[in-house]
């Protein structure tokens, strides 16, 4: 066989930088956020200094290019951090994922050299991002937003509400997705960059959610919202190409955040099954348990594979969309499963806040929802494959 063709290697086999980042970011979870994880799931409050932390460790500018600070990463970079704060913290998590592959994903896609001087350096900073094409009528059916922009001279003018907005409370920069010509339909469709200070910018309503309670999901009010001209993202009309493009990289983020809720969930299984005694023996020397955590485990492996699969076609540019709603579709499946599967094992005291299985299973639930519901993948995955 010539030596120029590269040997394939396994998916879940990492280079030393990899695995490096990947530990640094595991030794930062467990140290720094797990203390404070229950107060923030019952408060629904993330903590503002781990806000700071999460900028100061490098996480929320991983893919940024290192000539506006960023660390010249990949989505798979990007991806094992996700991974690893989940299997701690879904929530901070999404703070991550959604600055990383929603947000910048955007403004590096689409955004003019201006703007990436602008406010890519802030964001590797300080400055915190959230994405913003979700409406109170218009969600799997997102193109039939009902926010309007218009041009008035030298800015335009958004009018409309946003709901479900991640990270709305904290946000300093929102991309927002607004209809400057309904009669287009969704090819009047157009991105904004929007700061928090823009007159006519609010935020509404916090939700009081079933799980990553510690992640502010907020509504957003616009109300003949400012937007200069010249924060614009893309072509004036191609906000719905934007919003595609992006939410297919983000949902790469979505699968490896099910595969850290799962992976913490049954990590702690694991510890707790070889500890408990029922009948005189730990619960698991029984064979019917042994079996449902090998068939937990054989699942949580084919979710991770698919994951960094889909993470590492998109690094080599290559297509993604298909495997990228494959992963998310099934990850957020096995991590109901092996979650729900978590709790019985622990029996009652699974049920009880004073384990930690029980979060776990409440945040498993929204990966089935955010980014594009199951039915959402199916018919993205189904477009796809009969085209
Ligand atoms: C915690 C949280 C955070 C979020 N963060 C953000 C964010 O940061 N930014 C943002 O823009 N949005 C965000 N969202 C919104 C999220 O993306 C939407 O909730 C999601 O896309 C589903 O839309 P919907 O809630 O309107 O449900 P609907 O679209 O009303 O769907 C309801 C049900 O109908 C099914 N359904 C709908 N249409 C079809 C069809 N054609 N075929 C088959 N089944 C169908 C769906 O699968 C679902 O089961 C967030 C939501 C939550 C809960």
């Amino acid at each position: 066989m010539s030596d120029t063709i590269l040997a394939p290697q396994a998916l879940s086999m990492l280079s030393e930088e990899e695995q490096m980042f990947r530990q640094a970011v595991r030794d930062f979870a467990e140290s720094e956020i797990q203390p404070h994880v229950s107060r923030m799931d019952e408060a629904a409050k993330f903590e503002p200094e781990l806000l700071r932390k999460l900028f100061e460790m490098g996480l929320m500018a991983i893919e940024v290019p290192e000539q506006y600070g960023g660390a010249g990463g990949t989505i798979l970079m990007a991806s094992l951090a996700i991974e690893e704060l989940a299997r701690v913290d879904a929530s901070a998590a999404i703070y991550v994922d959604v600055h990383n592959t929603l947000v910048t994903t955007a403004l590096l896609r689409s955004a003019n050299e201006e703007q990436k001087r602008r406010y890519l350096p802030r964001m590797a900073t300080d400055l915190l991002g959230a994405f913003a094409l979700s409406e109170p009528g218009s969600g799997s059916d997102a193109f039939a937003l009902a926010t309007r922009a218009e041009l008035k001279g030298d800015h335009w003018e958004l009018t409309g509400r946003k709901f479900w907005i991640t990270s709305g409370a904290e946000a300093g920069i929102f991309v927002i997705f607004a209809n400057v010509d309904p009669s287009k339909g969704y090819k009047g469709i157009t991105a904004f960059i929007v700061e928090r200070e823009f007159e006519g910018f609010s935020v509404g309503k916090k939700e009081n959610k079933l799980g990553i309670r510690a992640s502010s999901t907020t509504e957003l009010i616009l109300e003949n919202c400012r937007v200069p001209v010249e924060n614009v993202l893309g072509p004036v009309g191609r906000g719905y190409k934007i919003s595609i493009e992006t939410l297919n990289e983000g949902r790469i983020g979505i699968g490896a955040q099910m595969i850290g809720v799962m992976t913490g969930a049954f990590d702690a299984t694991v510890r707790y099954v070889k500890e408990r005694k029922q009948f005189g023996r730990t619960i698991s020397e029984f064979q019917g348990v042994q079996f449902q955590l090998a068939q937990a485990a054989t699942e949580i492996e084919a979710a991770r594979l698919m994951v960094y699969n889909a993470a590492r076609l998109k690094d080599a540019g290559q297509p993604f969309a298909r495997e990228a709603a494959m992963a998310k579709l099934f990850s957020s499946q096995v991590a109901n499963r092996v979650c729900s599967l978590c709790i019985e094992l622990f029996g009652g005291y699974g049920y009880s806040k004073e384990y930690p299985v029980e979060k776990f299973y409440r945040d498993a639930k929204i990966g089935t929802i955010y980014e594009g519901t199951s039915n959402m993948q199916l018919q993205t995955i189904a477009k796809l494959l009969l085209k």
